[in-house]
């Protein structure tokens, strides 16, 4: 069997966060290792114009900001290594670590595992995910050319993804469960100002109608207000209802002996 690797410190995430515990854990001398997961760079490098983070005056492209990160934290020795993490058994020092390729000991571990997009949690939600249901606008809103959509959510994804959506899509309705967003104003009055996105407030969404060989012709909307569930139509549907923390997912293999 081959010997686990030591290191004082082991990061696994490759988000903004992991990143920036590596250039600070590299800049103390603590060589440290960091593991990327299976999407390098996160949620940032599945998203377009990065416009609030400060020092890129003009904005950046998410996936150029992790990679500026990356080199960042590469430049002061991080050791980034493509693989994903298994197991962690923290109930003994050093801790020990089993990824796909290899094993490691390490006197600390950072945790920076980021967040995975929430979905409704409707049958249809899933038998549908990919023929017409999406959580990813900029992944797969090329395939909606010129046709009408809906995206789920009032915070900044689901104005973000709106927004987006435009450039390919017809119509851009936003289905919002209240009347007040969460998002920020610049997002909000952005979605608002553009001519293909329309608002459909106080309804939640109960069904998504729709078959794999077509994919999805409608939703079933209920009024918060009168409990009235009416159909909606529209050719296809962007889930933009927040995150769950990937931490959470992360006491399934976390060992504490
Ligand atoms: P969020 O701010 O948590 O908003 C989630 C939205 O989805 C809320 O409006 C919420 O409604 C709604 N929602 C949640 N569960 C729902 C359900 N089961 N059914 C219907 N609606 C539901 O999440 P986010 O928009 O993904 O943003 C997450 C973080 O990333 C925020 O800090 C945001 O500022 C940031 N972000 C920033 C940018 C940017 O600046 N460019 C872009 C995207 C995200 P309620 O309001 O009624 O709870």
């Amino acid at each position: 069997m081959m010997a686990d690797k030591h290191t004082k410190v082991l990061i696994i995430g490759s988000g903004p966060a992991g990143y920036t515990a590596a250039v600070y854990a590299a800049r103390a001398n603590l060589n440290p290792v960091l593991i990327q997961g299976q999407m390098p760079g996160g949620q940032l490098t599945i998203t377009t114009d990065v416009e609030n983070y400060p020092g890129f005056k003009d904005g950046i492209l998410g996936p150029d900001l992790m990679e500026e990160m990356r080199a960042q934290a590469e430049r002061f020795g991080t050791e980034i290594v493509f693989d994903w993490v298994n197991k962690v058994d923290s109930g003994q020092r050093p801790f020990r670590v089993m990824t796909d390729k290899s094993s490691y000991t390490a006197d600390s571990i950072i945790l920076a595992t980021g967040a995975t997009a929430k979905m409704l949690g409707l049958d249809a939600e899933r038998e549908l995910m990919g023929f017409g249901v999406s959580a990813c606008a900029t992944c797969d809103g090329f395939f909606f050319r010129g046709k009408e959509l809906v995206v789920i959510g009032g915070g900044d994804s689901a104005m973000e993804e709106a927004t987006f959506l435009t450039k390919f899509a017809s119509k851009v309705t936003v289905v919002h469960r209240r009347e007040e967003f969460r998002a920020s104003k610049i997002m909000i009055e952005k979605a608002q100002n553009n001519d293909k996105v329309e608002f459909l407030l106080n309804k939640t969404v109960e069904d998504i109608i729709g078959t794999k060989e077509d994919g999805v012709s409608a939703i079933m909307v209920k009024d918060t207000a009168t409990g009235e569930v009416s159909q909606f139509p529209t050719q296809g549907v962007f889930v933009a209802i927040g995150h769950t923390p990937n931490s959470q997912l992360f006491e399934g293999i976390l060992d504490t002996g």
